[in-house]
C-alpha cells in the first residue's frame, strides 16, 4: 500500500482554483509549518488505539502538508501526525475562514446553505421524534451563524447553538436573533438536557471525538438523539468531481464512511438508528450494559475503494484531453490496462462507458459505431 498516486505526493501546488486572499493564506500556513510555528504529532487511532497505518497522501487540495493514513487495525481514514490543539486554535482564529471561503466575513449565502442543511436534517431526524417538535430542545455544537436551528427554531424546536467563531455568532444572534453562545460542550451548563445534539460538518475536525462524546453522553437526555453529519468518503463519487484529493482539506483530521463512524461511535457506547453513505447518520447511548458490537474492519476494502477512486480519476481526466481521431488507439490501451483481451467488443464497450459518464455521449456513439463496423 503506498501514496494513492503521484497527485497526491506533496509538491506544493494547490490542486485547486484559489483568489489572492485564498493564496495569501496558504503561503502564511507553508511558512508557519516549516518555521515549526504550527507543529505536527502523532496519535493513536481514537476507534481502536492501533498505531499502525499505511500512508495515502501527503498534501491536501490546498497542497498544505497533509499526511493522511488508513489505520490497519480499523481502516480509519485519518490525518496523522496531526496539527496540535494549539496550532489548530490559531489556524481556527486566523486563515481556516478565510483559505476556506475566501472571505474574511460571513455571508448570507453561507447562512443560507447551513438553512438548507437544516431542513434536510430536520426531515431526516424528525420521524425519529418521540413528541411533537415543541417538546424537543435542539443543541447543536459548531453552528456557524446557526442556520442549521433556525429551520428547527421554525419548525416549533427550542435550539441553541455553539460555536468557537465569535464573529458567525454575532452574525447569527445579530440578523436572525438565535440564542448562541461561544464554547464548546465542555464549557456549557444548561438547565435542561437536549433531546437532541448536532454536530453537522464538524465531528471530521475534532481531534479527540472520544472525548467529545463523553462530553456528549453526560449532556444528552435519556434516550436522546445524536445527528453526526461528516463528508463521506464513500460518497466522493457523487461530490468533489469523484476527485478524493479535493476532498482532502487540512481542516479535516478525519475521514469517515458510514462503517467508520458507526466504528467510532460504537467504541464509545453509542448505537446506530440510521445512516447513509452521504455520510447523514443517527446515534443513541447504546445504554449501560449493552451488548459491545464488533468492530468491522474496513482497510481492504476502503484501500481497494479508494485505489478505485483514483483509477477512475485518472482515467477520465486523461480521456478529456484527447482528439477523437486517437480514440481507437486509446481504447487499446484501455482494454490493455484493464487486462480486456485488446481490440474485444468488450473493452470498446467499456471505453465508450467511461465516455459517457465525463458527459461525451456524441464520442461515445462515434466508438460504438466503429465497433459496430470492425465487428459487422
Ligand atoms: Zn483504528
Amino acid at each position: 500500500m503506498a501514496i494513492l498516486s503521484s497527485r497526491y505526493s506533496r509538491n506544493n501546488a494547490p490542486h485547486v482554483k484559489m483568489n489572492g486572499l485564498q493564496a495569501q493564506m496558504k503561503r502564511q500556513i507553508d511558512r508557519k509549518v516549516e518555521k515549526g510555528d504550527y507543529r505536527f504529532e502523532a496519535v493513536p487511532c481514537p476507534v481502536c488505539q492501533s498505531t499502525t497505518f499505511e500512508p495515502i497522501a501527503e498534501q491536501d487540495r490546498y497542497g498544505l502538508h497533509f499526511p493522511v493514513v488508513i489505520c490497519s487495525d480499523c481502516g480509519l481514514v485519518q490525518t496523522n501526525p496531526r496539527m496540535t490543539q494549539a496550532s489548530y486554535d490559531e489556524f481556527y482564529n486566523v486563515e481556516y475562514r478565510r483559505l476556506y471561503e475566501g472571505t474574511p466575513k460571513p455571508t448570507t449565502n453561507s447562512f443560507a446553505l447551513q438553512y438548507e442543511r437544516g431542513k434536510q436534517l430536520f426531515h431526516n431526524v424528525a420521524h425519529l421524534f418521540t413528541s411533537p417538535p415543541d417538546d424537543y430542545f435542539v443543541l447543536e455544537v459548531g453552528c456557524g451563524s446557526g442556520g442549521v436551528i433556525k429551520y428547527f427554531q421554525e419548525q416549533g424546536c427550542v435550539v441553541k447553538g455553539i460555536d468557537l467563531g465569535e464573529e458567525y455568532l454575532v452574525h447569527g444572534r445579530e440578523t436572525y436573533g438565535l440564542d448562541l453562545t461561544p464554547g464548546t460542550l465542555a464549557d456549557l451548563t444548561l438547565d435542561r438536557a437536549p433531546d437532541l445534539i448536532i454536530y453537522s460538518h464538524v465531528m471530521e475536525h475534532i481531534l479527540d471525538p472520544g472525548a467529545e462524546l463523553a462530553q456528549v453522553h453526560q449532556h444528552l437526555a435519556p434516550n436522546g438523539l445524536l445527528s453526526i453529519e461528516v463528508p463521506g468518503v464513500r460518497f466522493v463519487q457523487h461530490a468533489y468531481n469523484g476527485d478524493f484529493l479535493r476532498m482532502l482539506q487540512n481542516a479535516h483530521t478525519y475521514h469517515f464512511t458510514l462503517q467508520s463512524l458507526t466504528n467510532l461511535l460504537q467504541a464509545h457506547g453509542f448505537r446506530r438508528l440510521l445512516g447513509d453513505e452521504v455520510v447523514r447518520a443517527v446515534f443513541t447511548p447504546a445504554g449501560s450494559g449493552a451488548q459491545s458490537e464488533t468492530l468491522v474492519n474496513e482497510m481492504d476494502s476502503i484501500s481497494a475503494f479508494l485505489h478505485d477512486v483514483e483509477c477512475e480519476y485518472m482515467l477520465l481526466a486523461g480521456l478529456s484531453q484527447m482528439r477523437a481521431e486517437a480514440y481507437p488507439q486509446a481504447a487499446m490501451i484501455f482494454s490493455q490496462l484493464t487486462e480486456i483481451a485488446p481490440a474485444d467488443t468488450y473493452a470498446y464497450g467499456c471505453f465508450a462507458q467511461a465516455l459517457r459518464r465525463m458527459g461525451r455521449g456524441d464520442d461515445a456513439q462515434r466508438i460504438e459505431q466503429m465497433i459496430s463496423q470492425v465487428y459487422a
